[in-house]
């Protein structure tokens, strides 16, 4: 006999249940989307984030990690994480965290696969009293800790050589306080100290205004030597600069410049700086009576290039590769009695690579030194139409 009550319970149960297949697809749909969702902003993170299990296993590692480590998921799923990334300090991080503790953002340093600096933030994962494993965050923070680094040796380095001149300064002013001012043999003379040790500061103050002022203007996006100008502009500004002191040393200093040269993409002010700086420094190190040559040449579509050669000591091959770094002079006694900064050489470098330019040197001890510079040239003017003039440049006497 067909039971109608059996059936209405049939009936209602296959309704329960279709309805509870439909919760579950729906419960289903949800966590595949936002399992998506998660899988999504992993693989887009610039983070490299590792997982492990309660056993320190690794569970999960993002693609970031893989490319920073040189890994293969693959690989490292299911091994113990110490043998897969090899680091003591990432594994006494995760320990801390598989124990349910929060350790504090920490840097390692990690050496492979190349040396690079982590600041590594491990967290436990499940209930803080039975942690069901841990997740490391790695951001590579190589980049910011070198930037600080030079930071902090700049800062020591500006001190000690404010430093200098102001103990100087300070000695001869104590002195003549102390009755040499009444000494008329010996009074000139402290002032006169005193005061070339005023200057002395006041050039590296200004030095140092226009390093910061270059890297204020690169940090805003601007750049510092846009323009454009004629080299043989810039070079009679710079000439007649160091006129003075090369007279003195009787250093000729003789500039020949082909005609038609290209303007340069750079605009005066800072090529004339470029200038000064190569050729205060070639007649400064040039023996009494030598000859400075500046040449150019135009190189097409390169650019222009454009050497400064003396008849100087030359430069150690092993002091080349460094010359253009903040304050780095071979022999800083005689850098300094010559009245340098050790600031002249990065000032150049800053300029010219803001604009795409190049600077070098080719030198041998003994045999003089070539400073050279290579600049992009300048792009067709609208409002300056000829502007690419042909310069042909005696020697200033
Ligand atoms: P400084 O103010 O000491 O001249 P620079 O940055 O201009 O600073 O130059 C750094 C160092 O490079 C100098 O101290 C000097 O040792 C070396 N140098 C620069 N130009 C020359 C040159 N033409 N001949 C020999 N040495 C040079």
């Amino acid at each position: 006999m067909f039971d109608f009550l059996e059936s209405a319970k049939v009936r209602s149960l296959e309704k329960e249940l279709e309805e509870a297949r439909q919760q579950m697809a729906r419960a289903s749909a949800g966590f595949e989307e936002r399992y998506a969702r998660l899988e999504g902003v992993l693989c887009g993170m610039s983070e490299g984030v590792l997982a492990v299990d309660a056993a320190g296993r690794v569970s999960y590692l993002n693609p970031r990690l893989e490319e920073l480590f040189e890994l293969k998921a693959g690989q490292a799923l299911g091994r113990p994480q110490m043998e897969v990334l090899r680091d003591a300090g990432v594994n006494a991080l995760l320990g801390e965290a598989l124990k349910g503790r929060q350790p504090a953002p920490r840097d390692l340093l990690v050496l492979r696969p190349a040396e690079r600096t982590f600041m590594v933030q491990a967290t436990p994962l499940g209930a803080a009293e039975k942690p069901t494993g841990a997740v490391a965050v790695f951001l590579d923070v190589t980049q910011e800790r070198r930037l600080q680094a030079m930071r902090s040796e700049f800062v020591a380095n500006v001190s000690h050589e404010l430093k200098t001149p102001l103990t100087a300064i300070r000695a001869s002013l104590e002195t003549l306080a102390d009755g040499a001012l009444e000494d008329p043999g010996v009074n000139r003379s402290f002032l006169q100290k005193a005061l070339r040790h005023t200057e002395r500061l006041t050039l590296l103050i200004d030095d140092l205004l226009v390093l910061s002022g270059i890297e204020d203007r690169q940090r805003r996006g601007q750049v510092e030597a846009q323009g454009r100008s004629a080299l043989a502009e810039a070079y009679a500004a710079a000439a007649s600069l160091v006129e003075g002191r090369a007279a003195l040393r009787k250093v000729a200093v003789q500039a020949a410049f082909p005609s038609g040269l290209p303007e340069a993409a750079m605009n005066l002010e800072s090529l004339t700086r470029v200038l000064i700086n190569l050729l205060d420094n070639a007649v400064k190190y040039s023996p009494e009576g030598g000859l400075v040559r500046v040449e150019a040449e135009a190189l097409g579509a390169a650019g222009l290039r454009v050497q400064v050669q003396d008849q100087g000591p030359g430069i150690p091959q092993a002091d080349q590769l460094r010359l253009f770094e903040r304050f780095y002079r071979p022999d800083k006694a005689r850098s300094r009695e010559l009245g340098g900064t050790g600031l002249g050489l990065s000032i150049v470098k800053h300029l010219l690579e803001s604009v795409g330019g190049q600077v070098g040197l080719n030198s041998q001890v003994g045999q003089g030194s070539a400073f050279w510079f290579i600049l992009p040239q300048a792009g067709p003017s609208a409002d300056r139409p000829q502007a690419a003039q042909a310069i042909s440049q005696e020697p200033p006497r």
